[in-house]
Protein backbone atom coordinates (compact mmCIF):
# COMPACT_ATOMS: atom_id res chain seq x y z
CA UNK A 1 0.00 0.00 0.00
CA UNK A 2 1.78 3.14 -1.00
CA UNK A 3 1.37 6.30 0.79
CA UNK A 4 1.90 10.02 0.32
CA UNK A 5 4.90 11.80 2.19
CA UNK A 6 4.62 15.15 1.75
CA UNK A 7 3.76 16.68 -1.81
CA UNK A 8 7.03 14.86 -3.48
CA UNK A 9 7.75 11.35 -1.85
CA UNK A 10 5.53 8.03 -2.18
CA UNK A 11 6.58 5.15 0.56
CA UNK A 12 5.73 1.99 -1.25
CA UNK A 13 7.25 -0.64 1.43
CA UNK A 14 9.10 -1.14 4.71
CA UNK A 15 12.30 -1.82 4.50
CA UNK A 16 12.95 -2.39 8.24
CA UNK A 17 12.13 -1.06 11.86
CA UNK A 18 14.19 1.02 13.89
CA UNK A 19 13.96 2.53 17.41
CA UNK A 20 13.29 6.48 15.87
CA UNK A 21 10.87 5.27 13.18
CA UNK A 22 10.04 3.32 10.07
CA UNK A 23 11.93 3.07 6.95
CA UNK A 24 10.19 2.73 3.69
CA UNK A 25 11.10 1.85 0.38
CA UNK A 26 9.68 5.24 -1.61
CA UNK A 27 9.64 7.00 -4.88
CA UNK A 28 10.69 10.65 -5.15
CA UNK A 29 11.23 13.32 -7.96
CA UNK A 30 14.84 11.85 -8.56
CA UNK A 31 14.00 8.22 -8.40
CA UNK A 32 13.92 5.73 -5.01
CA UNK A 33 14.76 6.50 -1.83
CA UNK A 34 14.40 5.50 1.53
CA UNK A 35 12.64 7.71 3.68
CA UNK A 36 12.93 7.04 7.28
CA UNK A 37 9.10 8.24 9.17
CA UNK A 38 9.91 8.80 12.77
CA UNK A 39 7.68 7.53 15.42
CA UNK A 40 4.22 9.43 16.09
CA UNK A 41 4.87 10.38 19.62
CA UNK A 42 8.40 11.93 18.11
CA UNK A 43 6.51 13.48 14.95
CA UNK A 44 3.96 15.02 17.07
CA UNK A 45 6.41 16.45 19.45
CA UNK A 46 6.56 20.54 18.49
CA UNK A 47 9.53 20.96 20.04
CA UNK A 48 11.49 18.17 18.40
CA UNK A 49 10.14 19.15 14.98
CA UNK A 50 11.56 22.45 15.51
CA UNK A 51 14.92 21.22 16.23
CA UNK A 52 14.89 19.23 12.66
CA UNK A 53 14.33 22.34 11.16
CA UNK A 54 16.71 23.99 12.63
CA UNK A 55 19.06 21.54 12.14
CA UNK A 56 18.01 20.91 8.20
CA UNK A 57 21.24 22.41 6.79
CA UNK A 58 23.41 20.01 8.98
CA UNK A 59 21.78 16.96 8.44
CA UNK A 60 20.95 17.87 4.54
CA UNK A 61 25.29 18.86 3.99
CA UNK A 62 26.77 15.48 4.14
CA UNK A 63 27.81 13.97 0.83
CA UNK A 64 30.76 11.36 1.26
CA UNK A 65 30.80 7.44 -0.45
CA UNK A 66 30.82 6.43 3.29
CA UNK A 67 27.62 8.49 4.58
CA UNK A 68 24.19 7.86 3.81
CA UNK A 69 23.16 11.29 2.53
CA UNK A 70 19.84 13.33 3.93
CA UNK A 71 18.00 14.45 0.83
CA UNK A 72 15.18 15.98 2.48
CA UNK A 73 13.40 16.49 5.52
CA UNK A 74 9.87 16.31 5.10
CA UNK A 75 7.15 18.18 7.96
CA UNK A 76 3.60 17.38 6.86
CA UNK A 77 0.56 17.35 9.06
CA UNK A 78 1.64 14.31 11.85
CA UNK A 79 4.36 13.38 9.63
CA UNK A 80 8.15 14.17 10.21
CA UNK A 81 10.21 12.31 7.49
CA UNK A 82 13.92 11.67 6.76
CA UNK A 83 14.54 10.96 2.77
CA UNK A 84 18.07 9.50 2.39
CA UNK A 85 19.58 7.67 -0.17
CA UNK A 86 18.60 4.51 -0.63
CA UNK A 87 21.40 1.26 0.13
CA UNK A 88 20.51 -1.50 -1.15
CA UNK A 89 21.87 -4.45 1.34
CA UNK A 90 21.44 -4.58 4.82
CA UNK A 91 22.69 -3.42 8.09
CA UNK A 92 25.93 -4.54 9.72
CA UNK A 93 24.25 -5.72 12.75
CA UNK A 94 22.62 -7.94 10.55
CA UNK A 95 25.56 -9.15 8.92
CA UNK A 96 27.55 -9.94 12.50
CA UNK A 97 24.16 -11.83 13.75
CA UNK A 98 24.83 -14.31 10.53
CA UNK A 99 28.26 -14.44 10.28
CA UNK A 100 29.17 -14.24 14.10
CA UNK A 101 32.97 -12.70 13.12
CA UNK A 102 34.35 -11.08 10.28
CA UNK A 103 37.72 -11.91 8.48
CA UNK A 104 39.98 -9.25 9.52
CA UNK A 105 40.46 -8.00 5.79
CA UNK A 106 37.21 -7.73 5.80
CA UNK A 107 36.40 -6.03 8.90
CA UNK A 108 39.45 -3.43 8.14
CA UNK A 109 38.37 -2.81 4.82
CA UNK A 110 34.68 -2.06 6.71
CA UNK A 111 35.98 0.03 9.45
CA UNK A 112 38.10 1.90 7.16
CA UNK A 113 35.16 3.09 5.03
CA UNK A 114 33.65 4.37 8.37
CA UNK A 115 36.26 6.01 9.40
CA UNK A 116 36.55 7.80 5.68
CA UNK A 117 32.66 8.81 6.40
CA UNK A 118 33.66 10.41 9.85
CA UNK A 119 36.47 12.05 8.61
CA UNK A 120 34.11 13.94 6.38
CA UNK A 121 31.56 14.70 8.94
CA UNK A 122 34.16 15.87 11.48
CA UNK A 123 35.65 17.97 8.92
CA UNK A 124 32.08 19.86 8.38
CA UNK A 125 32.02 19.47 12.84
CA UNK A 126 29.58 17.33 12.78
CA UNK A 127 29.75 14.17 15.58
CA UNK A 128 27.66 11.49 14.86
CA UNK A 129 27.29 10.09 18.68
CA UNK A 130 25.80 7.06 17.59
CA UNK A 131 28.46 5.12 15.64
CA UNK A 132 27.32 1.26 16.04
CA UNK A 133 26.68 -1.75 14.07
CA UNK A 134 23.25 -0.85 13.59
CA UNK A 135 24.03 2.64 11.96
CA UNK A 136 26.35 0.93 9.36
CA UNK A 137 24.21 0.17 6.10
CA UNK A 138 26.10 -2.57 3.36
CA UNK A 139 25.65 -1.80 0.04
CA UNK A 140 25.42 -5.03 -1.31
CA UNK A 141 24.85 -4.38 -5.44
CA UNK A 142 27.73 -2.32 -5.74
CA UNK A 143 31.77 -3.81 -6.22
CA UNK A 144 33.15 -5.89 -3.54
CA UNK A 145 36.40 -4.63 -1.75
CA UNK A 146 39.08 -6.17 0.15
CA UNK A 147 38.37 -9.76 1.37
CA UNK A 148 35.58 -9.68 -0.11
CA UNK A 149 33.45 -6.78 2.11
CA UNK A 150 30.80 -4.89 0.93
CA UNK A 151 30.88 -1.10 0.74
CA UNK A 152 29.69 0.15 3.83
CA UNK A 153 28.19 3.53 5.07
CA UNK A 154 27.21 5.35 8.01
CA UNK A 155 23.91 6.13 8.56
CA UNK A 156 21.70 8.09 11.10
CA UNK A 157 24.04 11.14 11.24
CA UNK A 158 22.39 13.64 14.04
CA UNK A 159 19.44 11.80 14.51
CA UNK A 160 20.96 10.72 18.07
CA UNK A 161 21.73 14.59 18.90
CA UNK A 162 17.97 15.57 17.92
CA UNK A 163 16.36 12.95 19.34
CA UNK A 164 18.30 12.16 23.15
CA UNK A 165 17.88 15.02 24.87
CA UNK A 166 17.31 14.70 28.19
CA UNK A 167 13.25 15.39 28.08
CA UNK A 168 12.97 13.22 25.64
CA UNK A 169 15.32 10.55 26.65
CA UNK A 170 13.32 9.99 29.99
CA UNK A 171 9.76 10.95 28.73
CA UNK A 172 10.48 7.90 25.68
CA UNK A 173 13.21 5.88 27.32
CA UNK A 174 14.88 5.62 23.84
CA UNK A 175 18.80 5.27 25.08
CA UNK A 176 21.15 3.46 22.92
CA UNK A 177 23.32 0.28 24.02
CA UNK A 178 26.15 1.68 26.60
CA UNK A 179 28.38 -0.91 24.85
CA UNK A 180 30.03 2.20 22.08
CA UNK A 181 30.05 5.04 24.87
CA UNK A 182 33.26 6.47 25.21
CA UNK A 183 34.54 7.23 28.98
CA UNK A 184 34.44 10.60 28.77
CA UNK A 185 30.52 10.97 27.82
CA UNK A 186 30.52 8.30 30.99
CA UNK A 187 32.27 10.64 32.92
CA UNK A 188 29.89 13.70 32.11
CA UNK A 189 31.99 15.55 29.25
CA UNK A 190 30.31 16.23 26.04
CA UNK A 191 30.62 14.61 23.42
CA UNK A 192 33.76 15.64 20.81
CA UNK A 193 34.44 14.14 17.44
CA UNK A 194 37.17 11.63 19.42
CA UNK A 195 33.99 9.59 20.79
CA UNK A 196 32.88 8.53 17.80
CA UNK A 197 36.81 7.22 16.88
CA UNK A 198 36.40 5.31 20.50
CA UNK A 199 32.90 3.73 19.20
CA UNK A 200 34.41 2.78 15.71
CA UNK A 201 37.27 1.07 17.39
CA UNK A 202 34.59 -0.93 19.53
CA UNK A 203 32.47 -1.75 16.59
CA UNK A 204 36.05 -3.02 15.15
CA UNK A 205 36.63 -5.33 17.98
CA UNK A 206 33.62 -6.57 17.41
CA UNK A 207 33.44 -7.29 14.01
CA UNK A 208 36.91 -9.24 14.88
CA UNK A 209 35.89 -10.89 18.15
CA UNK A 210 32.06 -11.40 17.96
CA UNK A 211 31.75 -9.27 21.32
CA UNK A 212 32.50 -6.26 22.12
CA UNK A 213 35.05 -4.69 24.89
CA UNK A 214 33.31 -3.81 27.47
CA UNK A 215 30.26 -5.16 26.62
CA UNK A 216 28.00 -7.97 28.79
CA UNK A 217 25.16 -7.89 31.80
CA UNK A 218 24.35 -4.75 33.48
CA UNK A 219 23.92 -1.54 31.94
CA UNK A 220 25.90 -0.04 34.81
CA UNK A 221 28.25 -2.21 34.40
CA UNK A 222 28.80 -1.50 31.12
CA UNK A 223 29.66 2.20 32.03
CA UNK A 224 31.61 1.46 34.89
CA UNK A 225 34.17 -0.81 32.47
CA UNK A 226 34.49 2.23 29.87
CA UNK A 227 35.88 3.63 32.53
CA UNK A 228 38.15 1.50 34.59
CA UNK A 229 38.72 -1.68 32.62
CA UNK A 230 41.37 -2.10 29.88
CA UNK A 231 40.69 -4.17 26.82
CA UNK A 232 41.58 -7.78 26.68
CA UNK A 233 44.26 -8.33 23.70
CA UNK A 234 42.61 -10.95 20.86
CA UNK A 235 44.36 -14.03 20.36
CA UNK A 236 46.24 -14.26 16.80
CA UNK A 237 45.46 -10.96 16.17
CA UNK A 238 48.45 -9.00 14.29
CA UNK A 239 50.37 -6.21 16.36
CA UNK A 240 50.08 -3.27 14.10
CA UNK A 241 46.20 -4.16 14.08
CA UNK A 242 45.97 -4.84 18.03
CA UNK A 243 47.74 -1.07 18.39
CA UNK A 244 45.41 0.54 16.41
CA UNK A 245 42.80 -0.53 18.08
CA UNK A 246 44.73 0.10 21.72
CA UNK A 247 45.08 3.47 20.46
CA UNK A 248 41.18 3.99 19.40
CA UNK A 249 40.01 2.70 22.60
CA UNK A 250 42.44 5.15 24.77
CA UNK A 251 40.42 6.48 27.93
CA UNK A 252 41.74 9.41 27.03
CA UNK A 253 40.30 11.12 24.12
CA UNK A 254 43.01 13.19 23.05
CA UNK A 255 44.99 9.89 22.53
CA UNK A 256 42.50 8.82 20.06
CA UNK A 257 43.37 8.94 15.83
CA UNK A 258 41.77 11.38 14.31
CA UNK A 259 39.24 9.45 11.86
CA UNK A 260 41.29 10.49 8.68
CA UNK A 261 44.37 9.04 9.73
CA UNK A 262 42.48 6.06 11.80
CA UNK A 263 40.93 5.47 7.64
CA UNK A 264 44.85 5.47 5.86
CA UNK A 265 46.09 3.69 8.83
CA UNK A 266 43.71 0.75 8.45
CA UNK A 267 43.68 0.67 4.20
CA UNK A 268 47.98 0.33 5.19
CA UNK A 269 46.86 -3.20 6.91
CA UNK A 270 44.89 -4.20 3.93
CA UNK A 271 47.51 -6.58 2.12
CA UNK A 272 48.77 -8.00 5.21
CA UNK A 273 45.54 -9.08 6.45
CA UNK A 274 44.74 -10.57 2.72
CA UNK A 275 43.63 -14.13 3.02
CA UNK A 276 43.65 -14.38 7.07
CA UNK A 277 40.63 -16.87 8.42
CA UNK A 278 38.24 -15.09 11.14
CA UNK A 279 40.22 -15.24 14.12
CA UNK A 280 39.54 -18.07 16.63
CA UNK A 281 38.14 -16.06 19.99
CA UNK A 282 36.73 -17.78 22.96
CA UNK A 283 33.24 -16.07 24.14
CA UNK A 284 34.55 -14.03 27.44
CA UNK A 285 33.33 -16.51 30.49
CA UNK A 286 31.17 -13.71 31.63
CA UNK A 287 29.56 -16.25 34.42
CA UNK A 288 32.76 -16.76 36.24
CA UNK A 289 34.04 -13.07 35.17
CA UNK A 290 30.31 -12.10 36.73
CA UNK A 291 31.48 -14.11 39.83
CA UNK A 292 34.28 -12.64 40.66
CA UNK A 293 33.48 -8.84 39.79
CA UNK A 294 30.87 -9.85 42.50
CA UNK A 295 32.86 -10.92 45.35
CA UNK A 296 34.73 -8.80 46.93
CA UNK A 297 38.24 -9.12 46.20
CA UNK A 298 41.15 -8.70 49.07
CA UNK A 299 43.78 -6.35 47.75
CA UNK A 300 46.36 -8.31 45.97
CA UNK A 301 44.24 -11.08 45.29
CA UNK A 302 45.13 -13.62 41.80
CA UNK A 303 42.33 -13.37 39.66
CA UNK A 304 38.92 -16.00 40.66
CA UNK A 305 40.53 -18.92 38.64
CA UNK A 306 42.29 -19.59 35.08
CA UNK A 307 39.06 -19.53 32.99
CA UNK A 308 38.39 -15.87 33.72
CA UNK A 309 39.58 -13.47 31.31
CA UNK A 310 39.82 -10.62 33.24
CA UNK A 311 40.60 -7.13 31.91
CA UNK A 312 43.20 -4.89 33.56
CA UNK A 313 41.94 -2.33 36.01
CA UNK A 314 42.33 1.33 35.00
CA UNK A 315 43.80 3.69 38.16
CA UNK A 316 41.35 6.37 38.83
CA UNK A 317 43.79 8.30 39.85
CA UNK A 318 46.90 8.20 37.71
CA UNK A 319 49.63 6.31 39.94
CA UNK A 320 47.00 4.94 42.02
CA UNK A 321 46.62 1.37 43.01
CA UNK A 322 43.21 0.08 40.77
CA UNK A 323 42.01 -2.21 43.70
CA UNK A 324 39.22 0.71 45.48
CA UNK A 325 36.49 -2.25 44.86
CA UNK A 326 34.66 -0.64 48.04
CA UNK A 327 33.62 2.84 46.80
CA UNK A 328 30.48 3.06 45.23
CA UNK A 329 30.49 6.23 42.82
CA UNK A 330 30.27 6.55 39.58
CA UNK A 331 33.74 5.46 38.12
CA UNK A 332 33.48 2.43 40.56
CA UNK A 333 29.99 0.93 40.69
CA UNK A 334 28.78 -2.25 43.12
CA UNK A 335 27.96 -4.91 40.47
CA UNK A 336 24.36 -5.22 41.72
CA UNK A 337 23.75 -8.66 43.03
CA UNK A 338 21.06 -11.10 41.03
CA UNK A 339 18.60 -10.54 43.71
CA UNK A 340 18.11 -6.83 42.28
CA UNK A 341 19.04 -7.72 38.75
CA UNK A 342 15.68 -10.16 38.93
CA UNK A 343 13.59 -7.19 39.78
CA UNK A 344 12.89 -5.58 36.69
CA UNK A 345 16.42 -4.44 34.94
CA UNK A 346 17.15 -5.15 31.90
CA UNK A 347 20.34 -6.45 30.55
CA UNK A 348 21.27 -9.04 33.52
CA UNK A 349 23.33 -11.35 31.02
CA UNK A 350 26.14 -11.20 33.87
CA UNK A 351 23.76 -12.81 36.67
CA UNK A 352 24.24 -16.08 36.73
CA UNK A 353 22.79 -18.58 34.08
CA UNK A 354 19.64 -20.66 34.32
CA UNK A 355 20.06 -23.92 32.68
CA UNK A 356 19.33 -23.74 28.94
CA UNK A 357 19.63 -20.43 29.02
CA UNK A 358 21.53 -18.84 26.28
CA UNK A 359 25.03 -18.08 26.91
CA UNK A 360 25.73 -14.27 27.02
CA UNK A 361 27.47 -13.88 23.12
CA UNK A 362 25.31 -16.87 21.68
CA UNK A 363 23.41 -16.50 18.68
CA UNK A 364 20.67 -17.06 20.52
CA UNK A 365 21.79 -14.56 23.34
CA UNK A 366 22.65 -12.08 20.43
CA UNK A 367 18.87 -11.69 19.13
CA UNK A 368 17.90 -11.08 22.97
CA UNK A 369 20.69 -8.38 23.05
CA UNK A 370 19.42 -7.16 20.08
CA UNK A 371 15.75 -6.78 21.32
CA UNK A 372 17.54 -5.68 24.12
CA UNK A 373 19.54 -2.36 22.48
CA UNK A 374 16.34 -1.10 20.80
CA UNK A 375 15.13 -0.26 24.20
CA UNK A 376 17.04 -1.17 27.72
CA UNK A 377 14.07 0.01 29.50
CA UNK A 378 13.25 2.27 32.87
CA UNK A 379 15.82 0.96 35.07
CA UNK A 380 19.01 1.30 32.47
CA UNK A 381 17.51 4.96 32.37
CA UNK A 382 16.95 5.29 35.82
CA UNK A 383 21.11 3.95 36.07
CA UNK A 384 22.44 5.78 33.77
CA UNK A 385 20.83 8.75 34.73
CA UNK A 386 22.21 8.19 38.09
CA UNK A 387 25.63 7.73 37.16
CA UNK A 388 26.32 11.03 34.97
CA UNK A 389 25.43 10.20 31.80
CA UNK A 390 22.78 12.53 32.60
CA UNK A 391 24.97 15.08 33.31
CA UNK A 392 25.80 14.32 29.20
CA UNK A 393 22.52 14.40 28.39
CA UNK A 394 22.58 17.76 29.99
CA UNK A 395 25.03 19.47 28.53
CA UNK A 396 24.43 17.83 24.98
CA UNK A 397 21.05 19.05 24.67
CA UNK A 398 19.14 21.31 26.72
CA UNK A 399 15.12 21.36 26.55
CA UNK A 400 15.63 24.89 25.04
CA UNK A 401 17.02 23.70 22.28
CA UNK A 402 20.20 25.05 22.37
CA UNK A 403 22.89 22.40 23.14
CA UNK A 404 26.58 24.09 24.16
CA UNK A 405 28.14 21.17 22.09
CA UNK A 406 26.48 21.65 18.60
CA UNK A 407 26.68 18.62 16.78
CA UNK A 408 26.70 21.15 13.58
CA UNK A 409 29.05 23.65 15.04
CA UNK A 410 31.38 21.92 17.23
CA UNK A 411 35.30 22.22 15.74
CA UNK A 412 36.56 18.63 14.96
CA UNK A 413 38.57 17.17 17.83
CA UNK A 414 42.49 17.73 17.54
CA UNK A 415 44.33 14.95 19.46
P1 LIG B 1 17.78 2.26 13.99
O1 LIG B 1 16.82 3.35 14.40
O2 LIG B 1 17.71 1.05 14.84
O3 LIG B 1 19.17 2.80 13.79
P2 LIG B 1 16.87 2.57 11.32
O4 LIG B 1 15.55 3.14 11.64
O5 LIG B 1 17.93 3.54 10.89
O6 LIG B 1 17.34 1.74 12.57
O7 LIG B 1 16.75 1.49 10.21
C1 LIG B 1 15.93 0.35 10.32
C2 LIG B 1 16.23 -0.56 9.15
O8 LIG B 1 15.87 0.09 7.94
C3 LIG B 1 17.72 -0.86 9.02
O9 LIG B 1 18.03 -2.01 9.69
C4 LIG B 1 17.90 -1.01 7.52
O10 LIG B 1 17.72 -2.36 7.17
C5 LIG B 1 16.82 -0.18 6.92
N1 LIG B 1 17.36 1.08 6.42
C6 LIG B 1 17.65 2.19 7.12
N2 LIG B 1 18.13 3.17 6.36
C7 LIG B 1 18.16 2.69 5.10
C8 LIG B 1 18.58 3.22 3.82
N3 LIG B 1 19.03 4.47 3.69
N4 LIG B 1 18.47 2.43 2.74
C9 LIG B 1 18.01 1.16 2.87
N5 LIG B 1 17.61 0.61 4.02
C10 LIG B 1 17.68 1.34 5.13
Amino acid sequence: MARKIGSRYTAHQILGRGSAGTVWLGEGPEGPVAIKLLREDLASDQELVGRFVQERTALLGLEHPHVVSVRDLVVDGNDLALVMDLVRGTDLRTRLDRDRRLAPEAAVAIAADIADGLAAAHAAGVVHRDVKPENVLLDMQGPLGPGGSHRALLTDFGVAKLIDTPRRTKATKIIGTPDYLAPEIVEGLPPRASVDIYALATVLYELLAGFTPFGGGHPGAVLRRHVTETVVPLPGIPDELWQLLVQCLAKAPASRLRASELGARLRELLPMLAGMPPLEVDEPDTESAEESDREEQPAGAAPAGERVRRRGAVPLVPGAKPTDSNRDTHTSMRVPAPDELAGGAHGTARAPRTPGAPRPGSARNRAATRRRRVALGAGAVALVAAIGVGAWLTTSGDDDGAPPQDTKNSAPQTP
